[in-house]
């Protein structure tokens, strides 16, 4: 009797879960949208798009709606979500708060607001450049909404570097709480390289940020300080190699820079301060660059307004700005592979992200300015090897196949990307994964 009703336990289980293993893929269908596939310089106009399940499966005029929900474009654009490259959601509320005023599990509820933040500005994947994989892992298995995201795990630098951000009065081997919080490590040796590369790989990192010269944000470290050995960075690229991956780095100078790349270094985090030699070499060796266009020559014009910046930050950000002119008409005339990552270091910069888009229109063309945003930032995505958690599909584009990260916009951003800035008006709605998440039509 006892095994029976044991037994009648376990059906009922089954009955409960069997429903939800067989239920349909939903199924929409985009009606009269103009395509843009993250790559072409025209829009494809009167164009049907089926999206079932997690993957768009058919681009065509003539395709027959059945069962599927029908969504009428209207002659507005469907694009691929928004990529941004290089972001922080783990210090919203400035670096220093972060350290003194808010613990992790804080940090960690207030990236919330920023994925919300993310999603109505039609941004669909960011790549967090110092903070805990673990929150990528939150989102990639569905128990947390947002953005897909990928993450550097914590960043990695030496004493005195980009991510020492304890306070002055910290003792040699003092562990910071941006350290407890996994956003940032302080690492002085190849082997503690080694060890922080693999910790942030074991989290689900896929790739790593090395600090390899000095930073604006931070308090130690003049942006001429080379702040890592050649030792030390290429122990973090032999683990990101081991991972199938890559190292990007935070850097300005010419010198650092080149340091770098004799250490197998292949993607560049700011640069603007290099010379016109080594973007010739970037582009022979095929290296990539990650464009900040607006936190480099717009915020950093007038750098005394941004949060928890003293007079020697203020100074940082000047000299960064006479630089990133040069070297983006540099980028430009050259044609380094290029994506876009906006560095928005604050919950109240990220509504700016998007300007990290449309600034680049004053060196490049608009789909130059969305394919450093899009298809070129997603071919970068894809190469991140077996810690990939969406590797089944392309990002970035809008193809039969891709994933169904789309956005539905009111207007034309191949004619100026100006039309996305205003999101509130013009972005009708993001889907990321087959799934509606903003919904403005
Ligand atoms: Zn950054």
């Amino acid at each position: 009797m006892k095994s029976v009703m044991k037994l009648g336990v376990v059906l009922a289980a089954l009955t409960v879960t069997l429903p939800a293993l067989a239920q349909e893929e939903s199924r929409y269908l985009f009606t009269d949208v103009a395509v843009w596939d993250g790559t072409a310089d025209a829009l494809q106009p009167s164009m049907n798009v089926l999206v079932e399940g997690n993957k768009v499966t058919q681009i065509s005029d003539s395709i027959v709606a059945g069962n599927a929900t029908v969504i009428e474009g209207n002659g507005r654009t469907l694009m691929p979500g928004l990529i941004d490259m290089h972001t922080h959601v783990m210090f919203p509320q400035g670096i220093p708060a972060h350290e003194t005023e808010w613990v992790a599990a804080t940090s960690g509820a207030l990236a919330h607001q920023t994925f919300s933040q993310y999603l109505k500005m039609g941004f669909t994947t960011l790549r967090d450049m110092c903070g805990p994989a673990n929150l990528a892992k939150a989102i990639s298995a569905g128990i947390l909404s947002g953005p897909r995201l990928y993450s550097s795990g914590g960043c990695i630098g030496t004493t005195g570097a980009h991510t020492d951000w304890g306070p002055q009065t910290d003792n040699l081997g003092d562990v910071s709480n941006h350290t407890r919080a996994r956003n940032s490590w302080v690492v002085n040796s190849p082997d503690e390289v080694r060890a922080a590369a693999r910790q942030n790989f074991r989290d689900g990192a896929t790739f790593l940020k090395v600090m390899v010269g000095g930073g604006v944000a931070s308090a130690f470290d003049p942006l001429e300080s080379i702040t890592i050995s050649p030792a030390e960075l290429r122990a973090a690229v032999e683990v990101a190699e081991q991972f199938d991956s890559y190292v990007c780095i935070h850097v300005y100078h010419t010198a650092h820079i080149n340091m770098a790349l004799d250490q197998g270094v292949t993607c560049i985090e700011h640069g603007f301060l290099m010379d016109e030699k080594t973007m010739r070499r970037m582009v022979r060796e095929d290296i990539v660059l990650s464009a900040q266009a607006y936190m480099s020559y717009t915020a950093f014009q007038d750098p005394a307004g941004i949060p928890g910046f003293g007079p020697e930050q203020v100074a940082k950000g000047l000299m960064v700005n006479k630089g990133a002119d040069q070297m983006f008409a540099w980028a430009k005339e050259h044609g380094v592979e290029m994506f876009a990552g906006s560095d928005m270091f604050t919950y109240d910069a990220v509504p700016n992200a998007t300007l990290n888009i449309t600034q680049l229109e004053r060196w490049f063309t608009p789909v130059e300015a969305l394919r450093a945003s899009t298809s070129t930032a997603g071919k970068y995505l894809m190469q991140t090897g077996p810690k990939n958690p969406y590797k089944e599909a392309q990002l970035g584009t809008l193809v039969e196949g891709s994933y169904a990260d789309v956005i539905l916009v009111d207007g034309n951003p191949l004619e100026s990307t100006e039309v996305l800035a205003d999101y509130e008006n013009n972005i009708d709605m993001v889907m990321v994964n087959g799934v509606v998440e903003v919904d403005n039509r």
